[in-house]
């Protein structure tokens, strides 16, 4: 598909003399002169690509005037069918062609003059998409993907928590590593905290989806806080099975990530008897009291494929090792690794949606590479780069156990202003899991 540059009179935004110097306004719908409003859902995908060139984006519509000598009814620089880019002093748009149109971007720099640095990044940032524009593309869905039962039930601790006790409602760390769902919680009056020494005393506070060690809530108590924990029923489990190990004399093996909150608590359990391992190479390097009474244990959120190396290497050392009476990795995490193995190898590139502190969505990234797909792990569809889909007709799609489903939809959404999106969504397991809200939730 070819795109044809045309050249347009000065844009006139709604608002947009009110733009600060420096920012850009980033339209996500044109207002032509004449004829319908042009919606660009690429939008989201521009204005990432401005701030990552230094630029302040800000979204809204941008009203198109008709180019001189435009004939009534044309609708200017982007009439139905028209292709290309609208260059002109202050401003770059750039408008697919389409039935009915879509713009793939636009945007116009506040009081700019012609070179300098925020015209520059506007023409880049636009010109960058364009080159990635106009290739019709497929999107293999994982499924299952998003929000797991832990999270929507964390999640909804906090909102329950906040409905009958007011803000501000104190949350131990993350409730759930997503910096979306975090600042949507901040927005309704959560204050995340890091340690309870933060958190006034007598307040109420909310304990993270990862659970907490028994040392936490020692300390908790000691400072008068009502606590509301709101632990995966999941990893709640990890930590009686944690108990019942080192109960028995037991050296507790957990395979893990040293420094992860799950982590943290578990090993909280029984420090003195839990020794924590990553890789066969750790599993090697072990010295335990009595080879005859090792158990191990893992993380909820570990890759499946790297944890079986783990257990095996712990087997061929300890072959009287004892593990979990069912998978500590969790029913969510093995799902959406299975889903993604589903649709990794057919794909061109891969896009993880969940933040770089969410241990499920960075296995998923790892799988994705081990299976020899280049795969990225993205906040939003803000992050997604312009060179990622270069080449690419076919994109892989999913989302860690934290991230809200609507990142996605806003992906395949944005990668649809680009060119034709045929979504194809493929499901390896149906989803059933609900726990129940912890009692201290459901008090008033
Ligand atoms: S990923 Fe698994 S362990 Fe973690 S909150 Fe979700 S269901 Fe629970």
């Amino acid at each position: 598909m070819s795109w044809t540059p045309q050249t347009a009179a000065p844009a006139t935004a709604p608002g947009d003399g009110d733009l600060p110097l420096g920012d850009v306004l980033v339209a996500d719908r044109l207002v032509p002169a004449q004829g319908p409003d042009v919606p660009c859902p690429a939008a989201a995908l521009v204005a990432g690509e401005l701030s990552r060139r230094g630029a302040r984006p800000v979204r809204g519509a941008l009203r198109l005037p008709a180019p001189p000598g435009a004939g009534a009814g044309e609708g200017g620089a982007h009439r139905s069918g028209a292709e290309g880019a609208v260059h002109d002093g202050g401003y770059t748009a750039v408008v697919a062609g389409s039935d009915p149109p879509r713009g793939l971007g636009a945007a116009r720099t506040a009081a700019a003059a012609p070179g300098e640095k925020g015209e520059r990044a506007v023409r880049e940032a636009v010109d960058s998409w364009l080159a990635v524009a106009g290739t019709a593309r497929t999107v293999l869905l994982a499924a299952p993907r998003s929000f797991c039962a832990g999270v929507e039930r964390a999640i909804e601790v906090v909102e329950r928590v906040l409905e009958q006790r007011g803000s501000p409602v104190y949350v131990r760390k993350q409730i759930v590593h997503n910096t979306h769902v975090v600042s949507g919680l901040e927005a309704r009056g959560a204050v995340f905290v890091d340690e309870l020494d933060e958190v006034p005393e007598g307040a109420t506070v909310v304990f993270s989806a990862h659970g907490v060690a028994p040392q936490v809530h020692r300390q908790a108590a000691e400072r008068g806080l009502r606590v509301v924990d709101a632990a995966c029923p999941l990893v709640t489990k990890v930590h009686a099975e944690a108990r019942r190990f080192a109960s028995r004399g037991d050296t507790v093996v957990l395979i893990g990530h040293d420094g992860h909150e799950e982590v943290e608590g578990t090993l909280g359990e029984a420090p003195e008897s839990t020794v924590l391992v990553e890789t066969p190479e750790d599993v090697a390097a072990l010295e335990v009291a009595d080879p005859d009474r090792v158990a191990y244990l893992t993380q909820t959120t570990l890759a499946v494929d790297e944890t079986a190396a783990v257990v095996d290497a712990l087997r061929a050392r300890f072959p009287a090792v004892r593990g979990p009476a069912s998978d500590d990795i969790c029913y969510a995490t093995t799902n959406r690794q299975d889903a993604l193995d589903a649709i990794a190898g057919e794909s061109d590139v891969v896009l993880v949606v969940g933040s770089a502190n969410s241990s499920n969505s960075v296995r998923l990234v790892e799988l994705a590479e081990r299976r020899g797909t280049p795969a990225h792990l993205v906040d939003d569809t803000g992050e997604i780069r312009p060179e990622w889909l270069a080449g690419v007709y076919t994109v892989g799609l999913t989302a860690g156990a934290s991230a809200p489903p609507g990142l996605v939809e806003e992906v395949i959404t944005a990668l649809g202003g680009l060119g034709p999106v045929t979504v194809h969504e493929r499901e390896v397991a149906r989803e059933t899991v609900h726990f129940a809200l912890p009692s201290a939730a459901l008090r008033s």
